[in-house]
């Protein structure tokens, strides 16, 4: 969600800042702009609503010379996408430009105190009124602009990252962050600044993360990190442990399809080091160094959002099932508001793709001050939740670009199916038997998903004979409801299709009145303990006319020959089923997108890492 670049040093700022804004595009905006001070040390700006490719157009020819600059991807929260909506503001006095990633929540009384002092606003942001309240600290006080930003800082309630650009300082970039993300790249006498780390890569792997309530003053042979008191800090530079292909589209239409057809092999990174189905042993580190707190909780609560949410109801089979610990699964942004019950005793597991959800990560900062111990299921290495978490487990699965997430899912899947499976033999809830049978089992997963794409062409087929379809409804059972859960959000991300996902023993209380034959029915129908209970749901939306599409187990023929399409995949153990079933769900939804001639990779709205709550 929203994007931000800035660059300091001897090369052309403008080229730099382009290039991270498309590199950044994978987090949804809805409106571009940079802020430069040229070589004649002028000010300049250049914004407006829609892709950065209509920005770059309309620049053509304008000199932009300049060594230092900031550049925004917005995602409106405060006034619609609109050309004077659009970042970077420009103070009153002139002489600041400022992008904002966030909310700053106590906006309408700051900008009254201005109003009331003469201020005008150009803008409905919420950005505008901190840039000017920033502004009129400075002119007041005859401060240094960092410590304008400090004072105004203090009274701000929300969330943040800020860059300033002051045309009195023509050598200085100036940023803070609370909340959202900052990564500053060091470079030899330059500095790169990002949303996350994807703009940097190409120049620096040597990065810095901000963190909340610093600020940073930037020059281009150096960085300071200030704490909101004026004390400083040092900075703490890390490795990046990636490179500049998995930020690419390596030959694929989309990074969509290209991160659905990574999943063998991101399935295995995330076992890794971690599974050894030959020895029958488990090693995640977050648990071994917490085997106490952990068997001992008497509760786990999992927290997250969207797709990760999903990834949480299977988790809840898993947990139940294999430790015999009770398990809530939570939406972040109602956990949060809901005064809930939760405490010292109480595990929560905190998964997010990015590990910037603001919701989540609030959810696990109010949880965490109640003593309840946090364990995170992140994939970016460094991000907000990572830090915030007592402990956790990294989900390895590379960049994801594309806005729906895919790969990143069955990562959290894998992840949450080891801890399962550690945390059960450490409380001593599982057989031996069992569990080397599912060590097994999950070990030759990997194997079987790259089976099931193989035949993705068959997918393809089904989605071009679907694709018009006004509405779909998803059905599954068991651990595989979450999975339908999952097939109707991805549906309804990538083609704008109104799905719904729901248990199929429930429909019939309910949905079978949408039921015609113009409705395809998705029903998971795997081999498992309640699989003759969905057959007979299947034969329900049958004798209504219903179109039922069906993933089953392979050599199902009697499944199959009550489906006018279905899709086979590989048999596994009932509880890793998940991990299989899902990958037709993204295929089918990713293939429906393309015939629809839409922007699977970006599609509208979305944001990839959803930094506002
Ligand atoms: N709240 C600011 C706005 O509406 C920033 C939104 C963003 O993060 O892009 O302009």
């Amino acid at each position: 969600m929203c994007g931000i670049v800035a660059y300091i040093g001897p090369r052309q700022a403008y080229p730099v800042l382009l290039k991270g804004l498309k590199r950044l595009e994978y987090r949804g905006y809805d409106s571009a702009g940079i802020a430069l001070i040229n070589d004649d040390n002028q000010l300049k700006v250049y914004k407006r609503k829609g892709k950065v490719a209509e920005l770059e157009e309309s620049l053509t020819g304008i000199p932009l010379a300049a060594n230092i600059g900031i550049g925004h991807t917005r995602w409106a929260t405060h006034g619609e996408p609109s050309d004077r909506n659009a970042h970077p503001h420009i103070s009153q006095s002139g002489k600041i430009a400022m992008i904002h990633n966030g909310i700053i929540e106590n906006y309408a009384q700051i900008k009254q105190e201005l109003l009331n002092k003469g201020y005008r606003f150009h803008s409905d942001t919420d950005t505008e009124v901190l840039l000017n309240f920033i502004d009129d600290i400075r002119e007041q006080n005859h401060c240094p602009l960092e410590e304008a930003v400090r004072i105004a800082l203090k009274r701000v309630v929300g969330a943040y990252v800020i860059v300033l650009l002051d045309i009195e300082n023509p050598d200085t970039l100036i940023a803070a962050r609370k909340g959202s993300p900052l990564v500053i790249g060091i470079g030899k006498g330059e500095h790169f600044l990002a949303s996350d780390a994807s703009p940097i890569l190409e120049y620096s792997k040597e990065v810095v993360y901000v963190n909340d309530y610093q600020v940073a003053i930037i020059k281009s042979d150096e960085l300071i990190l200030k704490n909101l008191g004026n004390e400083r800090q040092t900075p703490f530079i890390t490795k990046l442990d990636m490179d500049l292909a998995a930020i690419e589209k390596g030959g694929y239409d989309h990074f969509m399809i290209k991160e659905i057809f990574e999943q063998p092999t991101t399935v295995f990174d995330c076992l890794r080091g971690r599974l050894d189905a030959g020895l029958g042993l488990i090693t995640l580190s977050g648990i071994e160094q917490n085997l106490e707190t952990l068997t001992q909780a008497r509760r786990i609560i999992i927290v997250a959002c969207g797709t990760s949410w999903h990834a949480g109801l299977v988790g809840e089979y898993l947990i139940e099932e294999l430790c015999r610990i009770p398990v809530e699964v939570e939406y972040a942004s109602e956990f949060r508001y809901r005064n809930p019950v939760v405490g010292e005793g109480d595990v929560i597991l905190a998964v997010s793709q990015s590990g910037e959800t603001a919701d989540t990560l609030v959810a696990i900062e109010k949880a965490k001050e109640n003593g309840a111990f946090i364990y995170g299921i992140v994939n970016v290495v460094g991000s907000s939740i990572a830090r915030v978490s007592h402990t956790g487990t990294y989900t390895h699965a590379g960049p994801e670009i594309g806005v729906a997430s895919t790969k990143a899912f069955t990562a959290q899947l894998t992840v949450i199916t080891l801890f399962a499976l550690r945390l059960a033999l450490a409380k001593g809830t599982i057989s031996r038997e069992r569990f080397l049978s599912l060590c097994n089992e999950l070990s030759v997963i990997p194997d079987k998903i790259a089976q099931i794409l193989d035949n993705a062409a068959a997918v393809e087929a089904i989605a071009q004979r679907y694709k018009d379809a006004r509405d779909f409804l998803y059905l599954g059972r068991g651990n595989n409801f979450p999975i339908a859960l999952e097939g109707a959000l991805k549906l309804k991300e990538i083609s704008y299709i109104h799905a719904e996902g729901y248990p199929a023993g429930e429909m019939k209380h309910g949905p079978i009145a949408l039921v015609d034959d113009a409705l395809p029915v998705v029903f998971v129908a795997t081999k498992d303990a309640v699989h003759e209970k969905v057959v007979s749901n299947m034969q329900e939306i049958k004798a209504r006319r219903g179109r039922v599409i069906a993933i089953l187990t392979e050599g199902d023929d009697f499944t199959a020959q009550l489906c006018e399409a279905h899709i086979a995949i590989p048999e596994t153990d009932e509880l890793l089923t998940p991990l299989l079933s899902v990958i037709p769900m993204q295929l089918l939804a990713y293939y429906i997108g393309v015939a629809k001639d839409l922007d699977v990779d970006k599609p509208r709205n979305l944001a990839k890492s959803v930094t506002v709550e």
